[in-house]
């Protein structure tokens, strides 16, 4: 990576004022209230962000209405398409940009959010394809007569996209591509601690050609994503984040029957049978719960060990965690860099000092990160807890933080009993050289991803979302388009 990328300070940042996105124009809240944006690494304030209200949100949905009522649902797909096109061209041009945004309003190291890059750019292509692909059917039926059926596929209308914080730019792409295939307008919520490159994503739109309102961008708390979700001209609502505002969504959509889909929070297992290819398994079980600061929904919070290995396993994963740089996220050789607030270190800190009173030892970490200029900074040393019982709060409760709980087991059922015994079903992980393993696991686990041998996989044209727990719904693949769609059924008499 080049240095040059951490000098970069994104142009936007000139202005300390950021404003919303409501039909083309860039607006303060109609209140004129505002709400500050810090960088987690140093406090530092980045951005005066305008502080959405439930006025704001009646403007903001009534434009997307007006788009989707206008030239924009008679737009032929393909020119949809070359809009998208041109939108997965320009925001690979202005990746570095939308990347450093992340990185200073998130904490995400540039050697994380600069690899974002060429997922960005190839959802938008993945659903700029499917721009051209919605299509109806044509259907037999056993009427009397000579009667002809087929189905037509409509957009479903303005949807609001609810967005975490734990992957901005990468979340407003995969919202807004099944919105712009399908000919849908939006209105995205993206979360209070990061909305900056939500904004410049908007802008990009534009300068695609997207037409003003279709896609508007408005920031702000909890408080406008309720008004976004009880809102009578929201006709779907797509959200990502945790349970418990989840479940509120669900309430909020009920009496208006909006079209909901969830994707939640995760404690997801990843298992590691002893004949496994450690080499691979030991750095990918690190990975896979303290990349991002183990701010990833399907991260692997709870390692399961089998026995015979248990002991060898967590030696080099210790010795393997006590290697991993965390620290300046601006620094490329930084791995892994604050969690993205204070609140949000606070909650991880509790959840730590509560394992210990629970009887869990700390094998590494285990406390805030501080010198080396890091005090200003949410910094939290990766930390792994063995003598967990699968009772234990960290082994039941999503903590979103560098936090491992591992465990050791002895046989197959025993470890697909307690990988389900958990009220998510997000990811999953397996590690054998054993085919029949590996495929029994793959059926027997109760969770919407199952990676064997790897973790953590995505795929633009492979499905993603939970089971129980976590959410319903599916993003990527082949049919999430069809969550953006209404079917309409066509009876033709031709007596
Ligand atoms: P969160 O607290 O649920 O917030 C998510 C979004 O909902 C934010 O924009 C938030 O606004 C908004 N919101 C808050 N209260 C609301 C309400 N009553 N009605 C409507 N919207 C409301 O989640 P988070 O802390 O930002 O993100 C972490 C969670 O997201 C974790 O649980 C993680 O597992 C989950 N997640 C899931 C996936 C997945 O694909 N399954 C992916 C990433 C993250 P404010 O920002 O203003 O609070
Ligand atoms: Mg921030």
């Amino acid at each position: 990576m080049e240095m040059t990328l951490t000098r970069n300070r994104p142009a936007m940042l000139d202005r300390l004022e950021q404003d919303m996105l409501i039909d083309g124009q860039r607006v303060p809240a109609l209140s004129g209230k505002r709400f500050e944006t810090r960088n987690p690494a140093t406090g530092a304030l980045l951005a005066q962000v305008a502080h959405g209200g439930a006025e704001d949100v009646d403007r903001a949905v009534a434009a997307a209405r007006k788009a989707f009522e206008g030239p924009w649902r008679r737009m032929k797909p393909a020119e949809r398409q070359r809009i998208m096109l041109r939108l997965a061209d320009l925001v690979e041009e202005h990746y570095d940009e939308l990347a450093m945004l992340d990185t200073l309003d998130l904490g995400a190291p540039v050697s994380r959010t600069v690899l974002g890059k060429t997922r960005a750019g190839a959802l938008l292509r993945y659903y700029a394809g499917q721009a051209t692909l919605i299509a109806g059917d044509t259907l037999p039926n056993s009427a009397p007569g000579d009667v002809l059926s087929h189905t037509l596929k409509e957009p479903i209308g303005v949807v609001a996209a609810i967005n975490p914080w734990n992957g901005p730019i990468g979340m407003s792409v995969w919202k807004a591509g099944p919105v712009l295939a399908s000919g849908c307008t939006m209105v995205m919520k993206p979360a209070e601690q990061t909305p900056l490159s939500a904004l410049r994503f908007g802008e990009l739109c534009l300068e695609a050609g997207v037409p003003a309102g279709v896609i508007n961008i408005l920031t702000g708390m909890g408080d406008a994503g309720a008004a976004l979700s009880s809102h009578p001209g929201i006709d779907k609502i797509a959200f990502t984040g945790s349970t418990g505002v989840g479940e509120k969504i669900l309430h909020a959509a009920a009496s208006t029957m909006k079209r909901v889909t969830v994707e939640l929070g995760g404690k997801s297992p990843n298992i590691v049978f002893a004949d496994a290819d450690l080499d691979k398994a030991v750095p990918a079980a690190a990975t896979a719960v303290f990349a991002n600061a183990g701010q990833i929904c399907s991260a692997g919070t709870r390692l399961f060990v089998q026995r015979e290995i248990h002991d060898e396993f967590m030696a080099r994963l210790a010795e393997h965690t006590s290697t991993i740089r965390v620290g300046d996220p601006l620094d490329p050789a930084t791995q892994i860099g604050p969690v993205v607030s204070g609140p949000q270190m606070d909650k991880i800190l509790g959840f730590i000092e509560g394992a210990g009173q629970e009887g869990a030892q700390a094998l590494v970490g285990g406390g805030r990160l501080v010198g080396a200029g890091l005090d200003d900074g949410f910094f939290i040393q990766p930390t792994i807890f063995t003598g967990v019982t699968d009772e234990m709060t960290i082994a039941r409760e999503e903590i979103f933080g560098p936090v491992l709980s591992a465990f050791a087991f002895d046989t197959e059922e025993e470890v697909l009993a307690r990988a389900n015994a958990t009220s998510f079903g997000l990811g999953s992980g397996v590690w054998t050289r054993d085919l029949a393993t590996a495929h029994r696991m793959a059926r027997g686990i109760q969770a919407g991803s199952v990676w064997v041998n790897c973790y953590q996989m995505l795929d633009p044209g492979v499905p993603f979302g939970g089971y129980k727990l976590s959410g319903f719904g599916r993003e990527s693949g082949p049919h999430h388009i069809e969550e953006y769609l209404e079917t309409k059924a066509v009876w033709i008499n031709l007596d």
